[in-house]
């Protein structure tokens, strides 16, 4: 009688295990940046197959999407974007999408209201780049997970495991970006790019930022717009401005002459990642190595120290605090 029950127990954990075929069902993702896509990426696992539209160095409030990516995007099961028009010229395109039924997801949905920083740019808009706070950018991920596990029920499971070990990492990313940029001396936390990419990152992580372009590429910037950075540069003493992978470094270089020519030596301390990660493969191909990558060398660049290994071998600095 005992054996018949295992015998049965066992036929019935065989016939409800889900075949090899079922546990990869192979959603098909499009999203838009790199960064939305390394998210889902890391949520969805083996489940599903995700192809990002903007590469390495696309600035995505400028992107003009191809025919083929517009094939792409209506192919696709499901959508996830970055959102608070971040991608500006593909309304169409999700306009033609949900018209046939298919889901635009927005990762930033689950912002906080009250980090939200107000944009000029696009009134009644919010500055679009969350992803530089990290703790912001995690509100993502049970966006994703939702998203995913309604598309996909079966792999509910799989995808809150995945999240959950997701939202651990990034914890302990976020730690590294506060213990990094807290040992900069703080006259010097001031961060200077060629756009308002940085908003979110320096309200998290206590940095002033001045971009030479606004929170869009869209508007160029003025020789008045120069002229009031290398005031400013010259007043604070500012030793090191940043270039931005995405964007040209033409108005940067502008600062440095500008500054130069007024007497205060300003360097390049370095490109960052603003809107777009580093080569596919790469660590900087990540969202952790991209963040990784830019408090390193603003950290770097404006006297502070960045402990040996970096994120990935300084799990005990993280936790300890600078000395
Ligand atoms: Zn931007």
């Amino acid at each position: 009688m005992l054996r018949i029950l295992l015998i049965s127990i066992s036929v019935l954990v065989f016939l409800t295990r889900p075949s090899i075929a079922e546990s990869k069902p192979s959603l098909k993702i499009v999203t838009t940046t790199g960064m939305v896509k390394d998210m889902v990426r890391n949520i969805g696992g083996e489940r599903i197959t995700v192809d990002a539209i903007m590469n390495e160095g696309v600035d995505p409030h400028l992107y003009q999407p191809t025919s083929a990516d517009v094939r792409k995007v209506l192919a696709a099961d499901l959508i996830f974007a970055s959102g608070m028009n971040l991608e500006g010229r593909m309304t169409d395109v999700f306009e033609r999408s949900q018209s046939m039924g298919k889901k635009v997801v927005l990762v930033t949905d689950r912002v906080d209201d009250e980090v939200l920083i107000e944009s000029a740019d696009y009134p009644g808009q919010p500055d679009p780049h969350v992803w530089h706070d990290v703790v912001q950018w995690s509100t993502g991920i049970p966006v994703v997970v939702d998203a995913l596990s309604k598309a996909d029920p079966e792999g509910a499971e799989i995808y809150e495991a995945n999240a959950a070990m997701y939202v651990d990492r990034l914890n302990g990313l976020n730690g590294y970006v506060t213990w990094v940029m807290s040992t900069i001396p703080k006259s010097q936390r001031v961060l200077i790019t060629a756009h308002d990419a940085f908003g979110y990152f320096g309200q998290a992580y206590g940095v002033q930022v001045r971009g030479v372009q606004g929170i869009t590429t869209e508007s160029e910037a003025g020789i008045s717009d120069i002229n009031a950075l290398v005031d400013f540069i010259v007043e604070n003493k500012i030793s090191a401005v940043f270039i931005e992978s995405s964007v040209s470094d033409r108005n940067v270089q502008a600062l440095v002459e500008g500054a130069r020519n007024r007497g205060q030596e300003v360097v390049v301390g370095g490109t960052l990642y603003s809107d777009s990660m580093g080569a596919p493969g790469s660590w900087e191909g990540t969202y952790e190595g991209m963040i990784e990558h830019n408090v390193n060398v603003m950290s770097t660049a404006l006297g502070g120290s960045v402990p040996k290994g970096g994120y990935r071998g300084a799990a005990s600095l993280v936790t300890e605090g600078p000395s």
